[in-house]
């Protein structure tokens, strides 16, 4: 995998950058040039661990976005 810099990927448009040092949790994996997490790993753990502690918040969240997407769709379609 190409060891690339945030900065750089940022400036190439790519979503993730791979630094090859691994995370704070020992992941050796890409990192979201976006994402809050130390890695792509860490961020999935995370999200894993959110959804566990808060499956009311994510099943609103995740119907939320079902209709944001339907919508969106909707959109496109008629556009
Ligand atoms: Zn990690």
């Amino acid at each position: 995998m190409e060891i690339i810099s945030r900065a750089d990927a940022k400036a190439r448009g790519l979503h993730n950058y791979f630094t090859g040092v691994p995370c704070k949790n020992g992941h050796v994996a890409e990192r979201y040039v976006a994402g809050t997490g130390p890695c792509v790993v860490c961020d999935a753990e995370n999200q894993t661990r959110y959804k566990k502690a808060n499956p009311d918040k994510t099943r609103a969240w995740q119907r939320a976005y079902r209709e944001r997407r339907k919508a969106k769709l909707a959109g496109e379609a008629s556009a």
